[in-house]
């Protein structure tokens, strides 16, 4: 640290020059994030909220009530009766905090987890974390787990079933129903990875397409993972756990002795007021009607961008389920690289050897027209 300090206007202009490194959603050149351009009113939200810390919500009861409100309003969109659950960093604690309570509830000596192949690698660490063996299930030729797969890899040490709707590969959904009359009948905890596809799905069964429950509609899903950090257009950090209900939380408390509040329930200690503020004010300021819009924007540019890639010749994984678009070419490996160089950011996903775009809210026709202008102009071989 220097020993004198500067003055605002000389620390502003260092940042705003080092901020010129950082990418801006908004040029459309980021086509890999699953972030996107937070909302007007959440970043006005988030500044308001600064100083605020649900890790002592004693002295914070109002945004306590706006964490509370924004919890009430994803069960309600998830079919969350009495569900409870949190604001927290992000998907990887969500996935964490599930894990870590169905671990506890179920109380075995060597606790297991049933992933499907395509689990995001957060459950890595966390199974690392948990002291939790993971037990892969395979998958079906369109990429989503094989119920008969996961039911197989069930035992006396199974403690949760893990299904994602919305990968963060491909974006499919895997069939949670089925997955839920596993669970129900093997009595054991089906966590639902919807970090992504939460604030996507309950919005496309509006917009006419046909996507099956994935939701606490279902009984055997006992916690769900959504970030409104994600499709939610709010600013980060704001991941989100629901539980199907409280019974739920005793698996999680840890008693905090000198704080306003008896207990915490997530993993994280100090945690943002801000973020709760942002994630409300975004979902006051759309409203279902502007999330519906929103959606159905990103889906039609999803579909034009699918579509052309095919009349260029290029090989689509699977036809998008959601707003990612996933696709080979000979070497696709090679293209993401030719693209990046052009200034593209695109993902290359080595388990599938494709590349991967994901069509955020900050993604206009305008950028993909151009995006696919310097692509066809790129002399990379197509899969015939
Ligand atoms: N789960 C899924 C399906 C995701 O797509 C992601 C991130 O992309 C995560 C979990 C982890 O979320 P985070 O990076 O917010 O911790």
């Amino acid at each position: 640290m220097r020993n004198k300090g500067l003055s605002r206007k000389t620390v502003l202009a260092k940042l705003g020059k080092i901020q010129r490194q950082d990418l801006k959603y908004e040029d459309g050149k980021i086509l890999c994030s699953m972030c996107t351009t937070p909302h007007p009113a959440a970043r006005s939200a988030h500044q308001l909220f600064l100083s605020s810390n649900l890790g002592d919500a004693g002295l914070f009861p109002g945004s306590l009530r706006l964490e509370k409100e924004v919890i009430n309003n994803l069960s309600a969109l998830l079919n969350g009766k009495d569900s409870v659950g949190f604001l927290v960093s992000g998907g990887t604690e969500a996935n964490l905090l599930a894990l870590w309570a169905a671990r506890n509830r179920a109380n075995v000596s060597k606790p297991e987890v049933i992933l499907p192949e395509s689990a995001h690698f957060s459950f890595t660490k966390i199974c690392d974390l948990l002291r939790l063996k993971a037990v892969y299930a395979s998958l079906d030729s369109s990429y989503r787990v094989d119920p008969s797969s996961v039911e197989k890899s069930i035992n006396k040490n199974t403690v949760a079933l893990v299904g994602t709707a919305g990968t963060a590969e491909i974006g499919v959904i895997d069939p949670i129903d089925k997955l839920s009359e596993i669970a129900s009948d093997h009595r054991v905890h089906l966590h639902v990875d919807a970090a992504f596809g939460g604030l996507i799905i309950p919005f496309l069964k509006e917009i006419d397409c046909n996507t099956a429950d994935f939701d606490f509609r279902l009984e055997g899903v006992k916690s769900v993972t959504v970030d409104p950090h994600k499709m939610g257009m709010t600013t980060i950090p704001a991941g989100g756990i629901l539980f199907r209900d409280d019974s739920y939380l005793d698996c999680v408390k840890t008693e905090t002795p000198y704080l306003t509040e008896e207990f915490q329930y997530t993993f994280v200690g100090t945690r943002t007021g801000a973020s709760a503020a942002a994630t409300y004010a975004v979902f006051e300021s759309l409203g279902r009607e502007g999330f519906r819009n929103t959606i159905a924007r990103c889906m039609k540019l999803t579909k034009l961008l699918s579509s052309s890639l095919e009349a260029l010749s290029f090989k689509l994984v699977s036809q998008p389920t959601l707003n990612i678009v996933a696709f080979r070419s000979l070497n696709s490996k090679l293209l993401s690289e030719k693209l990046r160089e052009r200034g593209w950011l695109v993902s290359y996903v080595p388990r599938l050897d494709c590349i991967r775009i994901v069509v955020m809210p900050h993604l206009r026709r305008r950028h993909l027209a151009a995006f696919l202008k310097d692509l066809s102009e790129i002399a990379e071989p197509k899969i015939e």
